[in-house]
């Protein structure tokens, strides 16, 4: 059987899609300097009350607090803590917004 030479093969036509070079371009530059970067001991995800007061303690002296909060503002689907800010506190500052009361 020939092949028709003006059909390119599946391999060629296909791109390649880079799932960690996405990743990269989409993730914020300012978790470059994350202070919980330098804390893997400190659980930011737990729901234990010691946890979020060290993880809070850490997002004091964070450099991108400021955006961090926002970001997860805006991002309601993330977990734990961010910004010193727990699951709960996010969802009171979120409505707090929507009331127009902050
Ligand atoms: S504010 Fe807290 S959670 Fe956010 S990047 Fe800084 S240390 Fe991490």
């Amino acid at each position: 059987m020939d092949l028709d030479p003006s059909i390119e093969p599946l391999a060629e036509t296909r791109e390649f899609f880079d799932v960690a070079a996405f990743i990269e371009s989409v993730r914020p530059a300012w978790m470059d300097k994350s202070e919980c970067f330098f804390h893997p001991e400190v659980d930011f995800f737990s729901s234990r009350g010691d946890s979020l007061r060290e993880a809070r303690e850490i997002c004091k002296v964070c450099p991108v607090e400021d955006e961090c909060g926002e970001y997860a503002l805006a991002n309601p689907k993330v977990r734990g803590v961010w910004a010193g800010m727990s699951e709960r506190d996010r969802r009171a500052i979120l409505k707090q917004r929507r009331q127009g009361t902050v």
